[in-house]
């Protein structure tokens, strides 16, 4: 079977109930959203007309898969202990937003070591990932980003990301999240015939394809190890077509959200969507 949870990114200007409704008539049956300004720290508490408002729009159009992304602020392994317990706070407030719209996992793009070097990074986010899920409700998954390796960011390695769950003693609310863009930008060659497949190998092999809870279906502006995060229409990039026309093969995906995040969501988005779907049903 090809991959079935398909979607994107929605904007949630006028509710998230609404970004859900938006998200089903471009014919997403998976979507990611913001539970709050992700360039801001201040957020409020969910109301519960908007949480049931959600749930409910969830339910009407048969939604299967929601997921968050987490405010690009949060940097859990600052060498700052002010900006690291911000940080924590604010992950266990997005944790606590998730639970009540019912959101079962949230993507993080975790942080960076800023100067510490990365062992010590991964380190001191691996405990701030213990405290904040200790310290947030257990039914939503932190879902650990793989990042392109810009400055100091943490996880453009496969390893790296090995050895934030091995620090978190293996966590069961740890998972990951495979961004096409970012790891091709990290040096991974996802863009020859096969290269998803062998990425989702090592993967498999560093990781364990049991914790890969997200895909991020983006193409990029930039080349193979360019270490920069542009994202671009899928097949209209460095990356081109063959790998998304494998990704949604890949017996791997069948039941991973794979979510579009490339530019101009309001014109494009259906585009993309409908891009995955024409190739998924296409016959191999
Ligand atoms: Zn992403
Ligand atoms: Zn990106």
């Amino acid at each position: 079977m090809p991959a079935h949870l398909i979607g994107c990114h929605m904007p949630t200007g006028g509710g998230l109930d609404k970004a859900i409704r938006r998200a089903k008539q471009i014919g997403c049956s998976a979507v990611q959203v913001f539970t709050s300004s992700p360039q801001q720290w201040r957020a409020k508490p969910v109301d519960p007309e908007a949480a049931a408002a959600f749930r409910q729009a969830v339910e009407e159009t048969g939604m299967s898969s929601t997921v968050s992304h987490d405010s690009y602020l949060v940097n859990l392994a600052a060498p700052s202990d002010e900006l690291r317990e911000k940080s924590k706070a604010a992950l266990v407030a997005e944790i606590g937003r998730c639970s009540a719209y019912g959101i079962p996992c949230v993507v993080s793009h975790i942080g960076a070591h800023m100067g510490q070097g990365e062992d010590a990074g991964l380190q001191r986010a691996a405990e701030a990932v213990i405290e904040v899920l200790a310290e947030s409700p257990d039914d939503v998954t932190l879902v650990a980003e793989t990042t392109a390796g810009q400055g100091t960011v943490l996880n453009s390695r496969f390893e790296s990301l090995a050895k934030l769950i091995d620090w978190c003693r293996g966590h069961d609310r740890l998972g990951v999240c495979l961004d096409t863009c970012h790891v091709f930008a990290a040096g991974y060659d996802v863009s020859s015939p096969g290269g998803i497949g062998r990425t989702l190998d090592e993967f498999d092999r560093v990781v364990g394809i049991e914790r890969l809870m997200v895909i991020h279906a983006n193409d990029s502006k930039h080349p193979l190890g360019s270490r920069k995060d542009r994202h671009e229409h899928l097949g209209q990039g460095e990356i081109g077509t063959t790998c998304f026309f494998e990704l949604v093969h890949d017996p791997r995906t069948e039941r991973t959200p794979i979510i579009v995040e490339t530019p101009d969501a309001e014109t494009e988005h259906a585009n993309n969507v409908a891009k995955l779907w024409t190739w998924a049903h296409v016959a191999v």
